[in-house]
């Protein structure tokens, strides 16, 4: 989806006008407060931030039409101008129009190191920031590029009406636009149900997680496939999730066996979106409610011909998830403890993860599969790596 530019369908009845000159509207809202200090939610000043589109939106549209000067304008095109830009705020974008004009809700801006993120929840704007942070630190600390611009995150009224797809993680979606200020990244997510009630997406940190992934690769590499970018998402997902203090304890506590089914496996467990989705008739069963979306815990054949891209992308994304819990259990069988197991797989992996993405080669499943296994160090892990590609027909060159 383009959203990169103001409404411009008025401009199709302005030849010279020039698209490409557009101002993504997310500009409009995130650098007034580009400034402030890392992690402070501020109240988003809504006169403030109407007045700044209105004004910017009035300059695009009258450059658009070729009349810098308001007198040399053809009073026609000068009155859909003023209708557009004044008479109530229209933009193709609807979030930010949602957003200004909902008197019920204050809306808070939080500045992290790599995101700012705009909520009407400060908490979880400032929680979803932190984690955007550590998890891009995370990665980037492992490569030699840096992660260039900031992410945008709105996860409040995306203006969706129905879920796009039953096997996205979420609503939610990573997007990178170029306008006339250059390239900016967003990542959004909300779900407005049948009954107009708002669920957000980004509150699951899986979902954040898969975004952030696309995101990582995306700057890591630009001409990854879209199966492959489904893959890595997923793949930063569980291992983000095997990071956590918490995972690790519950691991351990509850003597986990990783290699079958379990909640690092399963991609958005517990997400109140999955759960509104499975009552969704078309999209689930109602009255029947599955607590995730995929799980790597099984082994899925490699299909050029498969052209769900989701689908297509678990053959890769489960050889690399069986291979992190066989190789954990490798570890442990060597005398090492649960805990240094699979902290030393998750480093592994990630550091595997990143090498491979910096391929700048065109990325298919084939191609990042085998250039995953040559930065393999470890004969052991080799010999996984290879028996689960394998046993999901990926040709391993
Ligand atoms: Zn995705």
């Amino acid at each position: 989806m383009i959203f990169g530019n103001p409404d411009l369908s008025m401009l199709n009845q302005i030849p010279q006008g020039d698209r490409s000159q557009g101002i993504n509207p997310y500009r409009l809202i995130f650098e007034p407060y580009q400034n402030i200090s890392l992690y402070d939610p501020v109240e988003i000043d809504k006169r403030r931030l109407r007045e700044e589109i209105q004004r910017k939106l009035h300059e695009y549209f009258l450059k658009a039409a070729g009349c810098e000067q308001v007198q040399n304008c053809d009073p026609l095109k000068l009155s859909k101008i003023q209708t557009n830009t004044t008479m109530g705020y229209r933009t193709e974008f609807q979030a930010i129009g949602n957003m200004i004009s909902d008197n019920q809700s204050k809306f808070y801006i939080v500045n992290g190191k790599y995101a700012s993120v705009v909520d009407s929840d400060p908490s979880l704007a400032k929680k979803i920031a932190q984690e955007t942070d550590s998890i891009i630190h995370d990665f980037f600390k492992r490569s030699s590029s840096s992660f260039p611009t900031k992410l945008y995150i709105v996860s409040e009224e995306i203006g969706v009406n129905k879920p796009h797809s039953s096997l996205e993680v979420g609503v939610a979606k990573y997007s990178k636009e170029s306008d006339a200020l250059g390239t900016q990244q967003s990542i959004l997510g909300e779900y407005v149900d049948k009954n107009g009630k708002r669920i957000k997406s980004l509150e699951n940190m899986d979902t954040l997680s898969h975004e952030i992934g696309h995101a990582i690769l995306e700057n890591l590499n630009p001409s990854a496939r879209r199966d492959v970018h489904e893959a890595f998402a997923d793949t930063v997902t569980f291992l983000v999730q095997a990071s956590r203090k918490e995972s690790i304890q519950k691991i351990k506590q509850q003597n986990i066996d990783l290699t079958k089914s379990n909640f690092i496996s399963q991609i958005s467990e517990g997400s109140q979106y999955y759960r509104e989705l499975q009552q969704h008739p078309l999209y689930g069963e109602p009255g029947k409610i599955k607590e995730y979306i995929r799980d790597l815990a099984g082994v899925y054949k490699y299909d050029e011909k498969e052209t769900n891209q989701y689908k297509r992308s678990l053959s890769l994304s489960s050889t690399i998830y069986s291979s992190w819990a066989e190789y954990i259990k490798y570890l442990q069988s060597q005398g090492k403890s649960t805990e240094s197991s699979i902290y030393q797989a998750n480093e592994v992996f990630k550091n595997l993860l990143v090498k491979t993405a910096e391929n700048k080669v065109e990325l298919d499943i084939p191609t990042f599969a085998n250039i995953f296994l040559k930065n393999i160090n470890d004969p052991k892990l080799r010999e996984i790596f290879i028996k689960n590609a394998k046993l999901r027909n990926i040709p391993i060159r």
